[in-house]
């Protein structure tokens, strides 16, 4: 074999080593990510046309969840006659001091069943991706539909602090054991002091009437 030959088998052997290095990290990286399955289809919340300032949106897919992931079939829409969903601002005074509101969000009408009355800080609420705004909505609504008080596990929908799972699959686990109530430490908000008021449109200005829901500072 000529010395030239030899340089053109030499150059096409390293050739194939270099493709072959390409390919299998090629094969790797293309191992399609397991979507957990939901009986809702949240294409729409990834559409660049979804507009997740309209916290509305939030509510009605909320109601549809719960529709098809709960045993009981729940109508939340029509159960509850009185929705309210809203942002709340920072006052001028405390933003030129510097600060920010210090909760992500807020339940405050928890033990009235026909109401559903939220707050959502807004600021906080542009810092978060769309999977944890879910987290964040439905945690709300856990309060204020479900009665769900806190729980201890930072990766359930129902912990303290957000933000909740910032990916697909992890909203769609945390959503599942949500609708599902197997959570650790599931516990429901006392309500026995709102059923004193029989009519419901006389309520004080009740310790256990506002649920604020800290953001995580980590
Ligand atoms: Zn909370």
């Amino acid at each position: 074999m000529s010395l030239i030959n030899l340089k053109i088998l030499f150059s096409v052997s390293i050739s194939l080593i270099f493709l072959g290095c390409a390919k299998n990290s090629l094969v790797y990286e293309e191992i399609p990510v397991e979507m957990l399955y939901s009986c809702i289809d949240y294409d729409k919340v990834v559409d660049p046309n979804f507009d997740s300032d309209d916290l509305y949106a939030f509510w009605d897919i909320f109601v549809a969840d719960a529709k098809c992931s709960m045993s009981s079939s729940p109508d939340y829409d029509k159960l509850n006659t009185d929705v309210n969903i809203f942002y709340e601002y920072e006052s001028d005074a405390l933003f030129a001091s510097g600060e920010v509101l210090d909760y992500g969000a807020y339940a405050a009408s928890s033990c009235n069943d026909s109401v559903v009355r939220v707050g959502i800080a807004f600021r906080y609420w542009n810092d978060i991706n769309i999977w944890q705004k879910l987290g964040l909505m439905y945690h709300e609504f856990g309060h204020d539909v479900l009665k769900y008080g806190h729980s201890l596990n930072p990766d359930d929908i129902m912990h303290a602090s957000s933000p909740f799972a910032s990916s697909y699959n992890g909203f769609i686990e945390s959503k599942n054991r949500f609708f599902e109530k197997k959570f650790d430490g599931l516990r429901y908000l006392d309500c026995s002091w709102y059923e004193d008021y029989s009519d419901g449109t006389n309520v004080p200005n009740h310790p256990s009437m506002l649920h604020d829901c800290n953001k995580d500072h980590n």
